[in-house]
């Protein structure tokens, strides 16, 4: 692994702080809905990730739901030890990539191959 720690600390508040920008998006269509079937979500003090059903996340645009994941997947990469390695070649994603899309699965040649069609 050829990141540092402090590296991967910095990414993980940037994932933590794109999921939490994107769970508030939720919390908007949650309140936005309250009256009718969220009361489940509404009564408990702890508003974890967790905690948000796949019914709310499926309201999210499938661009916001796809990143969602996505973050998910980097935190749980970041707790294996795995960070920054490309799911394509297995090779390590630059640093420079992962500092713009701290959620990037892929390096750009795979991300590439993969916007063809080829991965
Ligand atoms: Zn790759």
């Amino acid at each position: 692994m050829g990141l540092s720690d402090a590296f991967i600390k910095r990414m993980e508040k940037k994932l933590l702080d794109k999921m939490q920008e994107i769970v508030s998006s939720l919390d908007e269509i949650i309140d936005r809905t309250a009256d009718t079937d969220s009361r489940g979500a509404q009564d408990e003090g702890d508003r974890s990730v967790s905690h948000y059903s796949l019914h709310y996340l499926s309201q999210l645009s499938t661009r916001e739901l796809e990143t969602f994941k996505a973050i998910e997947s980097a935190l749980g990469k970041i707790k294996e030890g795995n960070f920054g390695v490309c799911e394509g070649c297995k090779d390590e994603i630059n640093p420079k990539r992962i500092e713009a899309i701290p959620w990037a699965k892929y390096c750009v040649e795979c991300q590439e191959k993969k916007e063809k069609g080829f991965l």
